[in-house]
């Protein structure tokens, strides 16, 4: 657990992070941890994997394993309650990075986004 710097309370958001990418389409454990090093955070396959894990014995990912040549990879795809736990996290990370704002930019900035941008777009701004 020591490749991730702050661990405590960063593993949150990793997780979401994992979860917000389940969502849209399955991952694997080395596509993720590129993925998360894209995004600063430099974790080890020995953290990694033990996170997957927990988050499929959770119901917050289902794993199917597909046969690649010789070797089987495990696939991870965010179940209905995975999806439920991010669209909540969601709210209350928009509470904690907008707590600043005054409500009537708050509106303004709800409109243009729900107009301009898909859902997924909202996420990666999120994260
Ligand atoms: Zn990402």
């Amino acid at each position: 657990m020591s490749s991730l710097e702050h661990h405590d309370l960063l593993a949150g958001l990793v997780r979401l992070h994992i979860l917000n990418h389940a969502a849209q389409h399955e991952i694997y454990g080395q596509w993720m941890i590129d993925e998360l090093a894209r995004h600063g955070y430099k974790l080890s396959p020995g953290t990694l994997y033990p996170m997957l894990h927990a988050m499929e014995r959770k119901g917050y990912l289902f794993c199917r394993r597909a046969r690649e040549g010789r070797t089987v990879r495990k696939l991870y795809s965010a179940t209905e309650f995975g999806k439920a736990g991010l669209a909540l996290a969601r709210v209350r990370l928009r509470e904690l990075t907008g707590g600043g704002m005054k409500a009537k930019e708050k509106a303004r900035q709800k409109k243009s986004s729900r107009r301009s941008r898909g859902r997924a777009e909202t996420a990666r701004a999120v994260f």
